[in-house]
């Protein structure tokens, strides 16, 4: 029997992706590393130097991290666009969505020196034509904002929902049965925003979960874009009863009758 499984040989993958860019990224951040795990954190970059208008009623002032202070927050984690000032997309023509997504993305690319590649839409409109731009700009994914509550990775990247967000009600359950799942290649994906944790007071119950995470090893952690490149190349990969062949360049990695397989980029195997 023949089983797909992500880099390292694990059998689940797990991705925290945070929006915004706020103050509560560097305690998040200091979390993740402390456990070794990687997320993705989705920056306007035109808003890097103001307050986040919102207020909310427990009185928690929202901030947005300047850029000195972002710049090396976010090493070895991804950045991605979240567009440039995080408008409201329904109603705008192409022109200003290519520029909210294409401004961004190479401003950022500029501030941190890297590629940027991923795209999470501001709010919770989406739409074709937001997808079809994220596209043509280059991105390799476009995130939306609904939920689906499961463990199967996305078939259409640049319709990604997530799996659930921390501050719904199904997301205890959610987190807890993929803990407990052994659909092939099932992915945890917790979408929000850091100061979530602070409104929900649930930093120590997602610092549990990061360390069942790391201490798992099953579970591989990996970035949205990571997330992306794998599911592309391992679905592209031509299994038949006689061999599997990788036609990609990223090394993948299967379960054949028990036993742990890696397979170079290029490379065939018979089985
Ligand atoms: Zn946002």
């Amino acid at each position: 029997m023949l089983r797909k499984l992500y880099p390292g040989g694990k059998k689940k993958a797990f991705n925290i992706t945070y929006d915004d860019g706020v103050y509560q990224d560097v305690r998040f951040v200091m979390l993740m590393n402390k456990y070794g795990l990687k997320g993705t954190f989705n920056l306007n970059s035109a808003l890097m130097e103001q307050e986040f208008t919102w207020q909310h009623e427990s009185g928690l002032r929202i901030r947005r991290l300047p850029a000195e202070l972002a710049l090396h927050l976010y090493d070895g984690h991804e950045v991605a666009s979240h567009s440039l000032t995080h408008p409201y997309m329904e109603g705008m023509g192409e022109e200003h969505i290519m520029y909210e997504l294409g401004h961004d993305k190479w401003q950022l690319e500029q501030l941190f020196g890297r590629e940027v590649t991923g795209f999470a839409v501001p709010f919770d409109y989406f739409s074709d034509l937001i997808a079809d731009c994220a596209k043509r700009l280059g991105f390799e994914y476009a995130r939306c904002s609904e939920e689906r509550y499961s463990y199967q990775p996305p078939e259409n990247y640049y319709h990604w929902a997530a799996g659930t967000y921390h501050i719904m009600p199904g997301f205890r359950d959610f987190v807890e049965g993929f803990f407990h799942t052994d659909e092939e290649l099932a992915l945890c994906q917790i979408v929000g925003h850091s100061y979530d944790l602070d409104l929900g007071s649930m930093w120590d119950e997602m610092e549990n979960i990061l360390s069942r995470v790391a201490e798992s090893g099953d579970i591989a952690s990996m970035t949205n874009a990571e997330l992306v490149r794998y599911l592309r190349a391992i679905r592209a990969a031509e299994i038949s009863d006689k061999y599997i062949r990788n036609s990609s360049d990223t090394e993948l990695w299967f379960e054949l009758e028990g036993k742990i397989i890696a397979l170079k980029a290029y490379e065939e195997i018979i089985i």
